[in-house]
């Protein structure tokens, strides 16, 4: 199984949920929401060769931690991924709309001029402008869209770009995250958790609930869950084909 974007140091017991998530068998994107969060967020990985740590810094939190994008910039040759990064335009960070773009576009420029990375993507209520902020940066790196909340159009110009997309059992649970599964290609899709944030069932999702959605996900694509199991292994198996060439240490997916 894969949770392509899980926030491990976020559980009251990370270590605790990092290795229940590796005895389980889940392959984990342990993404952070800061900087100053991935040391002891990458630490939690030691050990559990099935869990690789991303470098982040969430747009909801650009006003308040930009200065650690020099931070982000140093520590950005010790992994092939990056997140959770991207915009959030929703109206209560209106006033930040300003900060949270110029992080986003230095955080991609950083991936260019790294050699490209793997980068999981919030782009709530601001998928054009996540788009358009791609666009200018075709050299960033494999963009993996997650819990995608756009329209039928936006989703259709981020396929026509090349964007991955990581889906969730709570996105799965809506008539409109279904549609837009539904549209995405089959080999551009993995499933994630965002747990603890992701929740299903009244409580926080943990690595090994993205079962549910591979249970919805057969239901979408019509076919049995160990396929959608067999699928979903060789598209992670693909992307990390695809990114081999990146700078930084080994993308590993076996
Ligand atoms: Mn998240």
């Amino acid at each position: 199984m894969i949770d392509f974007h899980c926030h491990l140091d976020l559980y009251p017991d990370p270590r605790a949920a990092a290795e229940r998530a590796s005895q389980a068998g889940v392959y984990v994107l342990s993404v952070t929401t800061t900087p100053k969060a991935w040391q002891g967020t990458a630490m939690l990985a030691q050990g559990l060769p099935r869990v690789r740590t991303a470098l982040g810094l969430h747009p909801q939190l650009a006003h308040e931690r930009h200065a650690e994008m020099a931070l982000f910039e140093g520590l950005l040759g010790q992994t092939r991924y990056v997140g959770e990064v991207g915009l959030d335009g929703s109206p209560e960070l209106k006033p930040h709309a300003g900060v949270q773009r110029r992080i986003f576009d230095r955080v991609l420029w950083a991936c260019a001029k790294a050699g490209g990375r793997v980068i999981s993507i919030h782009s709530r209520r601001a998928a054009d402008d996540v788009l358009d902020a791609l666009a200018r940066r075709p050299d960033a790196g494999v963009p993996v869209l997650h819990w995608f909340s756009g329209t039928a159009r936006q989703l259709e110009r981020a396929v026509a770009m090349g964007c991955w997309f990581s889906v969730g059992p709570a996105m799965l649970s809506s008539p409109k995250g279904l549609a837009l599964v539904g549209a995405m290609p089959r080999e551009r899709i993995l499933t994630e958790t965002d747990g603890p944030f992701g929740i299903a069932r009244g409580r926080p999702l943990e690595p090994g609930d993205v079962v549910l959605a591979e249970v919805e996900l057969a239901k979408v694509w019509r076919c049995g869950t160990d396929e959608v199991r067999g699928h979903l292994f060789n598209t992670f198996r693909n992307l990390a084909r695809t990114t081999s060439g990146f700078g930084g240490p080994p993308v590993k997916a076996s």
